[in-house]
């Protein structure tokens, strides 16, 4: 054993002798000295500057500030070397649409002996993805669905002897994990994605739903009923559909726990009773007694066009297998009837981001070529509901079924080094494993988000991936400050969330410590880079609810 070790140890120094000794004959002049982090910071802070200036009008899709922002990164991937990433071109035709609800619908519920109607915006929420001017559900019946999930891999099917076919049908926000805290049911406490509301209606709309309506609760829901009202009323923007989402539901929308509860109270139900009877395997569906539902809105539809930012290192052996690195461009734009400085620069919100794909482009381009490709995806509108990315998966250049993994990177650390790195969307694929080699080889730890059950991992980017079978993986710097330790990082956190984020203060700081950034860039590279010399495909973990789509869409291969 001991003559194996030396023999092994000389072998190595004999090795990393010659290496540092072909690293001499190469560098023959005399440079200054940059260490890799540095030189990612310097080139952080040029970008940033640059995208979160005025100038760039706070990005907004369909813009002069897009217009601004593709040319940029256009010029930036060709002066690296790096090939457009679709065909010739390095854009994608992003075609969306904005629907603006008008604002009086109410929602008329009756029965034989019951009458009751719901306002727009106090009461209820209503909206519809439908990409026409006028959408209508009369007389439609009335049924609580419990938590609105078909989980063949739970063996839960909330719609199991039940046809909803053009009725209205009723659903709790989150899942039965969370509601009854078992971590034997779902995932206990974190939220899956059966627990996000836009799972609630695509579900309700492949069962043939007139309506569905969720039911607001702040915990479950994650964020109080105001943020229902403020997000949903105004302009949406959605991905145009050929057949103008004809499949989808009539209606979708929101009810307040207090006129959910007023309205089963009619029903001579108790919702409360119901809520905890929906949490347990085995509910049925309740039909609100004889009620029958109606309401009707009228939209503005207005068509436009934006691009997602797409370059590509081609790989040497397996150029069709691919790794996608993915980071939003786009931010809020310019509010004209804002006082004073009405630019929302999105300086943290999305240019730290946008600019470290633009660092690990620089990183990836200055090595021998990999043996997989390696794709930079800039993409846009995810500020209206990770649109950019979710045209992408809907509409791959690179097929799904040999994209090895994504990687997203969404607002960086501008505050220093940190010891911990949040994984959001904790185990849920082997590319964790990659990360936490990683993270160890930068002396630095991995650890869950702090909120699992508020389902972040289903709100940027990688989730349109993920969606699709593709694994996918979204870390970031946590709040263990090397220098200042936990108390100050979650300090400089909550500073950001109460102050600056989405708002015209999201600034570009030249004073911001980006070491922290520059080393989840290195990571990151690290990760791709291990990836993209092996040909093993990484997986999501026994459970997870994209495993059958990615063993499904890999079968498909075989
Ligand atoms: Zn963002």
């Amino acid at each position: 054993m001991k003559f194996y070790r030396l023999l092994s140890m000389l072998l190595s120094a004999t090795v990393l002798f010659s290496c540092s000794e072909q690293e001499v004959i190469s560098h023959v002049e005399p440079a200054t000295v940059v260490s890799p982090e540095a030189e990612i910071e310097a080139i952080l802070h040029e970008h940033i500057a640059i995208l979160a200036s005025d100038q760039f009008e706070g990005r907004a899709p369909a813009t002069p500030g897009e217009e601004k922002t593709i040319t940029y990164l256009r010029q930036q991937f060709e002066a690296l070397g790096i090939a457009p990433g679709n065909g010739d071109s390095y854009f994608q035709a992003v075609a969306v649409t904005e629907l603006t609800t008008v604002s009086d619908a109410v929602l008329q519920i009756q029965g034989s002996d019951y009458d009751a109607s719901f306002s727009y915006g106090d009461q209820m929420m209503v909206g519809t993805q439908q990409q026409i001017p006028y959408v209508t559900v009369q007389g439609s019946d009335v049924v609580f669905v419990g938590y609105g999930i078909v989980a063949p891999e739970r063996n839960w099917n909330d719609y199991a002897n039940i046809d909803v076919t053009d009725k209205t049908v009723i659903i709790l926000v989150n899942d039965p994990g969370y509601a009854t805290q078992d971590p034997e049911l779902f995932n206990g406490n974190a939220m899956t994605y059966y627990g996000r509301w836009t799972y609630k209606y695509e579900e309700a709309a492949r069962q043939g739903a007139a309506a569905a309506l969720v039911v607001h609760e702040t915990g479950p829901a994650g964020y109080p009923w105001e943020v229902v009202s403020s997000s949903w009323s105004g302009p949406q923007i959605g991905l145009q559909a050929a057949d103008l989402n004809a499949d989808k539901n009539e209606i979708e929308g929101w009810l307040t726990l207090d006129s959910a509860e007023a309205l089963f109270d009619g029903a001579g139900l108790d919702y409360q009773e119901l809520k905890a009877a929906a949490a347990q395997p085995g509910f049925t569906a309740v039909p609100l007694a004889d009620f029958k539902a109606s309401v009707s809105i009228e939209n503005s539809v207005r068509n436009s066009e934006s691009q997602n930012v797409i370059a590509i290192i081609p790989g040497t052996e397996r150029p069709q297998e691919t790794i996608i690195y993915t980071g939003h461009w786009d931010h809020l734009g310019v509010n004209a009837e804002l006082e004073g400085d009405n630019i929302y620069n999105g300086a943290v919100d999305n240019a730290t981001g946008t600019a470290a794909l633009l660092a690990l482009a620089h990183l990836h381009s200055q090595q021998p070529p990999p043996e997989r490709s390696i794709v930079f995806l800039a993409v846009t509108a995810e500020e209206s509901g990770l649109l950019g990315s979710r045209w992408y998966a809907e509409h791959p250049i690179y097929p799904l079924a040999t994209t090895v993994a994504n990687i997203n990177i969404d607002a960086m650390n501008v505050n220093g080094i940190m010891r911990d790195v949040v994984v959001v969307g904790y185990d849920s694929n082997e590319l964790q494993n990659y990360l936490e080699a990683a993270a160890a080889k930068q002396d630095r730890y991995l650890r869950a988000e702090p909120n699992p059950e508020r389902g972040y991992y289903y709100r940027s980017d990688h989730f349109n991936f993920a969606k699709v079978g593709v694994p996918a993986l979204y870390a970031e710097s946590g709040e263990d400050s090397v220098e200042f330790g936990m108390e100050w990082g979650a300090e400089r956190a909550q500073d950001y969330t109460d102050n600056r984020y989405h708002a015209p203060s999201d600034e570009y700081d030249p004073d911001w410590d980006l070491s922290g950034a520059a080393a989840d860039i290195l990571m990151f590279f690290d990760v791709v880079n291990t990836l993209s010399e092996e040909s093993t495909f990484p997986n999501w973990f026994e459970g997870n609810e994209f495993k059958a789509i990615r063993d499904a869409s890999r079968a498909g291969l075989q």
